[in-house]
């Protein structure tokens, strides 16, 4: 039998993988039989580098040194506003790669985010590999929808750092799908509304049998369980600072204890009514007393708490539902994906959004990786990959025709010396942008703008600006100073993790201890006991298609425009959001000023007209243009995104047939050498026997 194809589920919070083989899928547990893998990663100070459930555990032990919800900024710049608000928020220290990208400082070592990931990624080759008992090197790795072309890339270099082929990067929502109608034969639409620690993402699909077409993807990369955790934290540290008058977001493993005990409370609330807790010397008073939490919350309290942060979801649900031109009511079915979906009043706001329940019988943990393992096992047939090859493409044609402009004005293009001058043009100023566009695209109007000069001077007259570009919403974060972290975590009982037959959490493996003397208000805190250990876990068996059914065909759209910088910081759109991919796109252009003899194609990602709005991927030079009159020079430049939503970039001079044609060198990127370091480091850490 031919190698396994791992899907993995590369979560926020948890990680998950399964295999599909002739006879069923199985999602994979660990040695103790758990589904989850945490995506912690904990570099130890004797050197070992824990990861999983155990360095979940050392969160609330060693929180400076434990990385967690990483996918929150992979393939982010350091310079963004994400990043910065995680500064703000996470125990652990980030600081600036020379690429302009992130790195995790955790004893006196750096790492990139693609590197704690392939931490999590070889964990969960160990996992699948100890399970199956042989070697297992190739895998589908799911993403956000909504992840943007640097998410992506950063991903796969994780995957590639961790030994693995990534033979597709898969949108967790059409993974879903997959899990869900694959072998049904069925027609239908159905949105897929995915609500983890970290994202959200609603997908509408419309599935014809084997056929599992996107129409069309929204979301939000900062909204998830943990903006719950942040609200339910804060009103803790308001309350201990109420009546201690010490706030505890002064100390960030005082903070990190409160944030994991605010979600437990918050899973808790999923199944009672009220919570009450207890966190015990969370700060010390005069004369060394300790100072403890006592909480209490019920369900009603966090719901109003969570309810203007869902409507969130909501909005971006209205955007895809204008996109796909479909009414919420009119779908036949929605499914639940991600942990945060589990909460009640998520249950009920999806059944008043959608008008019908949402379906129950699908494990919201498990069936992206159940659906990444269907294509891993269709990639891995021959047959498939050519077939769903063709038919993408075919697709891709018919919706998105390849757009080749020959005549190009140069009446256009101005000397740089008077570019600074440059005024928006006096025609008329397009409609307002659409948050979200119809598919398929209409061809866009003939290229106006003029290519970047190599120095950053921009030439050409500037489109006019949309009224209103979209930005994205400002969320208040937690404001708190950095305080000394302390290593010691009384009131934590920390047991050996039991394993569980609930595939949520596992919180029964936090105890907060029982209070030395009993609250008087309230009783002390039991957990449920967890379930026996398994001795034998057996991998899940999904639902298996009866008959042998043919592979699927996966038809998926890119969730955010591609363009790139024309003049004076302006973006021109070549790839449209919610076009189908794969695509390829060609714009001609032309050199602004006599004797040009290099342009810079600034490619970026966003929505906005503004290039500073936008994502900034990379840049591709095309040097030694031949000596000319401006205007005279035509740069063809041609956008390539591949099934992965991968984005190639190619940048040619017609009348020489010179041609750049590079994968971009994406900000915040790695190299070569890069990839090698990382990968021997990797493995290092992985050989080095415990506590060398
Ligand atoms: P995921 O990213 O899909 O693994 O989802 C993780 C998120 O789901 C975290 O924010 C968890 O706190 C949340 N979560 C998991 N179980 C529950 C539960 N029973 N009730 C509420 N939220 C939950």
């Amino acid at each position: 039998m031919s190698e396994p194809v791992l899907g993995i589920d590369l979560g926020t919070t948890n990680s998950v993988v399964a295999i599909a083989d002739d006879q069923a899928i199985h999602v994979l547990p660990d040695e103790d039989g758990y589904r989850l893998i945490p995506s912690v990663v904990s570099f130890h100070p004797n050197g070992d580098v824990i990861v999983g459930r155990s360095a979940r555990d050392r969160r609330l032990l060693d929180a400076p040194n434990t990385v967690y919800s990483v996918k929150r900024l992979i393939g982010r710049p350091f310079q963004s506003e994400e990043v910065r608000r995680a500064r703000s928020r996470f125990a652990f220290e980030l600081t600036e790669s020379h690429s302009g990208g992130v790195l995790v400082a955790a004893r006196s070592e750096s790492y990139t985010l693609s590197e704690i990931s392939a931490f999590v990624l070889r964990e969960v080759r160990r996992v699948a590999e100890a399970r199956l008992g042989e070697s297992c090197t190739k895998a589908v790795i799911t993403v956000p929808a909504n992840f943007n072309e640097l998410q992506r890339s950063a991903t796969k270099a994780a995957g590639r750092v961790a030994g693995l082929d990534v033979l597709r990067i898969l949108n967790e929502p059409t993974a879903a799908a997959l899990a869900y109608g694959y072998g049904r034969g069925s027609r239908e639409r159905i949105a897929v509304f995915d609500l983890g620690g970290g994202t959200f993402d609603v997908t509408i699909l419309e599935l014809a049998g084997e056929v599992f077409e996107v129409l069309a993807t929204a979301g939000d990369t900062y909204l998830g369980g943990d903006d719950i955790d942040s609200l339910v934290a804060e009103q803790m540290a308001e309350a201990f600072l109420a009546h201690h008058r010490y706030d505890p977001r002064n100390d960030r493993q005082a903070y990190e204890r409160l944030r994991a005990a605010a979600e437990w409370a918050k899973c808790q609330l999923t199944n009672e009514p009220e919570v009450q807790l207890r966190v015990e010397e969370l700060a010390y008073g005069p004369g060394g007393v300790s100072l403890d939490l006592t909480f209490g919350l019920t369900r009603q309290a966090l719901e109003a708490m969570a309810t203007p942060l869902l409507a969130r979801a909501f909005d971006v649900c209205e955007e895809a539902m204008r996109v796909a031109g479909v009414r919420p009511t009119q779908l036949d079915n929605v499914i639940l994906v991600g942990g945060s979906t589990r909460m009640p009043l998520v249950h009920r706001l999806v059944e008043e959004y959608f008008g019908k329940t949402p379906l129950a019988d699908i494990d919201p943990d498990v069936v992206v990786a159940q659906g990444a393992a269907i294509q891993g096992k269709a990639l891995a047939t021959s047959r498939a990959k050519s077939r769903l090859g063709k038919v993408a493409l075919r697709r891709a044609e018919i919706a998105q025709p390849r757009i080749s402009i020959e005549e190009v004005s140069t009446g256009l293009a101005q000397d740089p010396r008077s570019a600074a001058s440059d005024k928006p043009s006096k025609r008329p100023p397009p409609p307002p942008p659409r948050a979200a566009t119809a598919r398929p695209a209409p061809p866009p109007p003939p290229p106006v703008a003029t290519m970047a000069k190599p120095s950053g001077q921009q030439l050409g007259l500037p489109p006019p600006l949309p009224e209103a570009p979209p930005l994205e919403p400002i969320r208040p974060s937690p404001a708190f100073a950095v305080g000394t972290p302390s290593l010691d975590m009384p009131g934590f009982d920390l047991p050996s993790p039991e394993p569980s037959a609930d595939p949520g959490l596992d919180f029964g493996a936090f105890d907060f201890g029982a209070p030395p003397a009993p609250p008087t208000d309230f009783e002390p805190l039991t957990f449920d006991a967890p379930p026996a250990p398994l001795t034998a876990p057996e991998p899940v068996v999904y639902d298996v298609p009866s008959e042998p059914v043919a592979p699927p065909l996966l038809l998926d759209v890119t969730p955010l425009s591609l363009g790139l910088e024309t003049v004076a910081g302006y973006c021109e759109h070549i790839i449209k959001r919610n076009s189908a991919i794969p695509t390829e796109q060609v714009r001609i252009f032309s050199t602004g000023m006599d004797d040009q003899s290099e342009v810079v194609v600034r490619v970026c990602q966003g929505e906005s007209r503004r290039l500073e709005e936008n994502q900034l991927l990379g840049e591709v030079q095309l040097t030694d243009l031949p000596p000319g009159a401006r205007g005279s020079a035509q740069i063809e430049v041609t956008f390539m995104l591949d099934a992965d939503g991968t984005l190639s970039v190619r940048a040619m001079d017609l009348k020489s047939g010179r041609q750049q044609s590079i994968r971009i060198q994406l900000v915040g990127g790695v190299d070569e050498s890069g990839f090698e370091e990382m990968q021997a480091r990797l493995e290092a850490k992985f050989a080095a026997p415990p506590g060398a």
